[in-house]
């Protein structure tokens, strides 16, 4: 029996992780199936205090794996697919293994959104991509498209221009969502060409295994046309990772969990922590600060409990 099991190890998780261990708890830490979380899946943060230059995203959340696991959490691959939070201990099946817990925080994030095109699922990983740090690198010299406009398909775009000859941007709409400083910044690059009041209507081709065109068609116009692409982005937000709880504690109609203030959840012993709750902030030191709070919780609930 684990007096505390921490479910995801990005900055929210890992930042749990350090303060419950350094509380001698001994935190187990599930790592889910996105190690690491966003930030591992950058390049250079650039507004984590303490860093002048910047820091590496991988680095600086492996770093704070590190500095947990110094200080007695452990950590485990794995995902939690099922979840009993009916009753103390709470009981969660890791994979094919049930391990029990007094208290459990809920820090697995949120994961890609997708358009849901026809064929979109199919050619995952052959063209169609949701991380432009991890796949950038293979469309070298060649036509890319990014669908989005919020700050994630501007820094996408920006990144992609690195290794495409050009990066097409295609919006919904005309005004976007996106930080005005990271609008700019696209709309002053050279390799950027903005498509807006457009959306993709399916990629091909499956025949091939490989992203060689889409179809394209604009809102206002009617018009429709196909382009050449060859690597394509999709950067249209995210989707909070709780569907083992469910039912269980509550959730608003997207599927993050609803504070109950602090890091409560409506389940006694369940805290939330990260962008599986928030999603209104949703940065690196945000999902620390709130991973933190979750561990205070947790000892101070352990503490009046007697553990
Ligand atoms: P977001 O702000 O929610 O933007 C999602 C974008 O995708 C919106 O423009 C939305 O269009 C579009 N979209 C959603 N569903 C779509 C669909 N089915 N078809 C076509 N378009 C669709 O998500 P995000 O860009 O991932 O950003 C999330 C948060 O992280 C934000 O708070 C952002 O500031 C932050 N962030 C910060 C940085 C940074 O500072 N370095 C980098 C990345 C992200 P509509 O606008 O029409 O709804």
């Amino acid at each position: 029996m684990k007096d505390v099991i921490i479910i995801g190890s990005g900055c929210a998780g890992n930042t749990a992780a350090i303060y419950t261990a350094r509380a001698n708890l001994k935190p187990l830490v599930v790592a889910g199936k996105e190690p690491g979380g966003q930030l591992s899946l950058t390049t250079l943060v650039e507004n984590f205090p303490g860093f002048p230059e910047g820091v590496d995203g991988p680095v600086l959340v492996e770093s704070m794996k590190q500095q947990a696991t110094n200080f007695g959490a452990e950590f485990i691959h794995g995902e939690v697919v099922e979840a009993d939070l009916s009753k103390r201990p709470f009981r969660l099946r890791i994979d094919n293994e049930w391990f029990e817990t007094r208290t459990l925080i809920i820090a697995s994030g949120a994961s890609a959104r997708w358009l849901n095109l026809p064929n979109e699922q199919k050619l995952i990983g052959h063209g169609v991509s949701s991380c432009a740090t991890c796949d950038g690198f293979f469309y070298r010299g060649k036509k890319i498209m990014v669908v989005g406009g919020g700050d994630s398909a501007m820094e996408e775009a920006n990144f992609l221009t690195r290794f495409g000859q050009e990066v097409t941007l295609v919006h919904r709409r005309e005004q976007f969502r996106a930080s005005k400083i990271m609008l700019e910044r696209a709309r002053n690059n050279p390799k950027i060409r903005m498509l807006t009041d457009t959306v993709v209507e399916d990629v091909y081709d499956v025949g091939q295994n490989l992203v060689t065109r889409v179809k394209l068609s604009n809102l206002k116009t009617g018009q429709v046309w196909e382009q050449d692409v060859d690597g394509f982005f999709v950067a249209i937000g995210h989707i909070p990772n709780t569907r083992p709880f469910a039912g269980q504690i509550e959730l608003d109609p997207d599927g993050y969990i609803v504070s109950k203030g602090g890091a409560r959840t409506s389940c006694k012993a369940v805290f939330h922590a990260g962008d599986v709750q928030d999603r209104t902030y949703r940065q690196a030191i945000t999902a620390s600060g709130a991973g933190c709070m979750a561990a205070i919780e947790v000892e101070r609930f352990l503490e009046a409990e007697g553990h």
